[in-house]
Parts: structure tokens; C-alpha cells; sequence
């Protein structure tokens, strides 16, 4: 018999860092720890009735595949009752524009095969999303990375971004509000990005699925969209989903939306390769719809309620970091050399009473070697008691960890 090997690319899958502390957490719960999951974007705010309504409703005989960009009367409402109520001056989103995917990860992945071929490189700024490289493993692309610092609030300098362009940069992508540094780039800050693509022939893939997740501003403030952004008709190329905006994430329903018809395209093709994106999912994301705006005020207050106890906690035990200005994460320094190892112990080695937490070491979160290795990400997707309770574990769980000669056991 000969042997089989597996290409590269699947030998050098990389593993994702939230998800790094999977197999560790498991076994302390099986142990009987309480975990106080703070590693994943996992919200737990119920998903609007609407929602859960239409899945419990579908009585057709067949399930059957939708189109391949999905359901016409789903995009026709996507652009008529959400994307034009924020694109302001530009020509309106018409069904045409939408390309309907399985979760943001989809069309993501769809964005970036569109734009790129195997050994050409995308721009991001670290830390970023991590299957921002995921899928430029599967692509066989590079990622270039920009570094952002906690100590500037995580400022994305436009000439910093310029300076790092080569010959083989196709694209930019970049999430805001950002995840993990809940940085929200402005109007103005777009329009800067804009520029800079359009002097360089670039596409901007620009992930706006925390678009509602905006904190200290007026109720039903949105994070400004490329999508109103002039110029950037043939260059931009919107990510979005429902996971984050609806508390969905298992839906797996999201979308790609472009004025350019040849990057649309192209994600249709794309697209009839797996044929359709999930057929219920169209009809609970056209119900979603009709959420009154009651229920994001009350998310929202929700959500920045928790940031400010989190940054407020963190900070009586000595972590400073500013306040994210939306998403639901926030990136941590912690006093310690090796985040990873920290988390790992946590998790496996100590409990207070009973209970830990597991957080995403954030040094997967950057390409520059190095970067990151004292940081973690919290998602702050747990109640505020719940978010207490964590700090205090974290706060004892360094205490120990940094003097474990003084530990009794
Ligand atoms: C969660 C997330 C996505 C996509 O998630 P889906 O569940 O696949 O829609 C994309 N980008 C960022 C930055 C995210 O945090």
C-alpha cells in the first residue's frame, strides 16, 4: 500500500486561538468546574422572537435549495429596509448588490477569492480577526499586518496602512467596529481608507457585522458604513451577517454586498459551487427584519453596561485599558510573560470556589511574531454579575499564578 499525505495546506491548517482552550475547558468542566466561557463571541441575549418564530413555522413539504445568492425577495428586503436607510447620497442597494452567504465567514471567504490569486497578500491591522488569516491559509495568500497599540486606543494611522502597500497587496481588510479592539473607524476615516485604495488599486473588504454595536452615542447609532462612503463603488466590498445583530450566530446567515458587479459575480459563482446558502435561515433573516428598534436600544444599553463594569473592573485590579468604543470584546494586557500559558492554567490548574474562566490568548491574533504574548481577549457576552464574578477570578488567578511559591497546596 502506499501512504497518503495531506497537501500543505492542510498539514499547516492553523488552529484558532478562541478556540485554542477548547479541549482544556472541556475536561475542567467535565471535572465539575464552572467555566466562565469569555474566549468566544458567544452572546447570550435571547434572539428576537421573530427569529426563532419562523423556524418553528416552516411547514412546506420539501426543504428545499434556495438560489444560489439566496431568496430575491430576502435581498430585495436586505436593500430596501436596511442597506438604504444608511447609505446616504450614494445610489441605493438593490437586490442585484446582495449575495447571500453562509454566515459572514462565507462571504468573507467569498470577498477575498474574488480579489485575490494564490501567493498575493491582504492588509489587515493586528490584532485582527483571526480567520481573517484562516482563510488566507486556504487561499494560499499571505496577510500583511499593520500594528495597532493598546496605548493608542488600537488608531488605525492611514500612513502607517499606506506605507505597508507592496506590489503584491490586493486588498485591505478591516473590521469596524473591530473585533478585538472595538475600534469604530469614522466617516471621515473611511473616506481616508478610500483614497488610499483607490491610489493603489485596491479592493476594501470591509467586515461591518458589528454595525449596531456602537457605545457612547445616541440610541441607534450605527458604525458609519463603507457602503456610504463616494467612490468606493468599484473598490468596496461589504461583510455582514446576522450572528452578531440578532444574537443569531447559528443561523450561519450572512451576506456580501458590492456595487461592483464583477465582484458579484464572482461570489455568485462562488456560490453555486455550494449551491445555497440555508433555506429557513432566508426566512428567520427576513423576520429578523421587523425587530423594533426597542430591542437594540435595550441590547446596547446592555452591552455598554458590561463594558463598563468590565473596564472598570479590570482597572481596580490593575489593568488599564480604554474603554472599546463598540463590538464586544475587549483586548487585555496582562502582568504576566506568556498569556497563553496563563490562560491554559487557569482553566486547568486553579478555581475560586469552584469557578474559572477561559479567555482567547491573543497571540494568534497577530502575525508579527512575538506581538500579543501577554495579551488576552474577553467577550463580554456574560451577565454583569457573571462579568463580576470573572474578575474576581482573573484578579486571584494572577495573584496566585505570580507567586506560586506561596501556593498551599
Ligand atoms: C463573528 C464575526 C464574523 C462572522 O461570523 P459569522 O457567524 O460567520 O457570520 C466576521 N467577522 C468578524 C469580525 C466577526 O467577529
Amino acid at each position: 500500500m502506499t501512504t497518503t499525505t495531506l497537501s500543505r495546506r492542510g498539514l499547516e491548517a492553523p488552529t484558532s486561538p478562541i478556540r485554542a482552550l477548547e479541549a482544556t475547558s472541556r475536561a475542567a468542566s467535565e471535572s465539575g468546574k464552572t467555566v466562565h466561557f469569555l474566549n468566544i463571541g458567544q452572546p447570550d441575549i435571547d434572539t428576537p422572537p421573530a427569529m426563532i418564530e419562523a423556524y418553528r413555522s416552516f411547514d412546506e413539504r420539501v426543504l428545499a435549495y434556495s438560489p444560489s445568492d439566496g431568496v430575491p425577495a430576502y435581498r430585495e428586503a436586505l436593500a430596501d429596509r436596511y442597506y438604504n436607510e444608511f447609505v446616504g447620497e450614494l445610489a441605493p442597494i438593490t437586490a442585484e448588490d446582495i449575495v447571500v452567504t453562509v454566515g459572514g465567514s462565507e462571504a468573507l471567504l467569498f470577498a477575498m477569492a474574488s480579489v485575490t490569486d494564490p501567493g498575493d497578500e491582504i492588509l489587515v491591522c493586528e490584532p485582527y480577526y483571526t480567520n481573517y488569516s484562516g482563510y488566507s491559509h486556504m487561499l494560499g495568500i499571505t496577510t500583511a499586518a499593520v500594528t495597532t497599540h493598546v496605548r493608542e486606543g488600537y488608531a488605525i494611522d492611514p500612513a502607517r496602512v499606506e506605507a505597508a502597500i507592496t506590489e503584491r497587496t490586493r486588498a485591505i481588510v478591516l473590521p469596524t467596529p473591530g473585533n478585538p479592539t472595538g475600534v469604530v473607524l469614522s466617516h471621515d476615516e473611511l473616506v481616508e481608507m478610500v483614497g488610499i485604495c483607490r491610489r493603489h488599486g485596491l479592493f476594501f473588504i470591509c467586515d461591518e457585522v458589528y454595525r449596531e454595536f456602537v457605545y457612547d452615542e445616541p440610541r441607534g447609532t450605527l458604525a458609519p458604513s463603507l457602503l456610504a462612503v463616494p467612490g468606493s463603488e468599484e473598490l468596496g466590498i461589504v461583510i455582514d451577517s446576522v450572528s452578531k445583530r440578532y444574537s443569531a450566530c447559528g443561523a450561519r446567515l450572512g451576506c456580501l454586498v458590492t456595487r461592483n458587479p464583477e465582484v458579484r459575480r464572482a461570489a455568485l459563482h462562488f456560490g453555486q459551487a455550494r449551491l445555497s446558502p440555508a433555506t429557513v435561515a432566508q426566512r428567520a433573516g427576513m423576520a429578523a427584519l421587523d425587530t423594533p428598534r426597542a430591542y437594540f436600544d435595550e441590547v446596547l444599553e446592555e452591552y455598554q453596561a458590561r463594558r463598563d463594569l468590565l473596564v472598570e473592573g479590570l482597572s481596580s485590579i490593575g489593568l488599564h485599558v480604554p474603554a472599546p468604543k463598540g463590538a464586544f470584546y475587549i483586548a487585555v494586557p496582562l502582568p504576566v510573560e506568556d498569556a497563553e500559558h496563563f490562560a491554559q492554567w487557569l482553566v486547568r490548574d486553579f478555581d475560586l470556589d469552584g469557578e474559572t474562566v477561559c479567555m482567547a490568548p491573543l497571540g494568534g491574533f497577530y502575525s508579527t511574531p512575538g506581538l500579543g504574548r501577554n495579551e488576552v481577549r474577553l467577550a463580554y457576552v456574560l451577565d454583569r454579575e457573571r462579568l463580576s464574578r470573572c474578575v474576581e477570578i482573573i484578579s486571584t488567578g494572577l495573584e496566585r499564578y505570580m507567586v506560586p511559591e506561596q501556593d498551599p497546596r
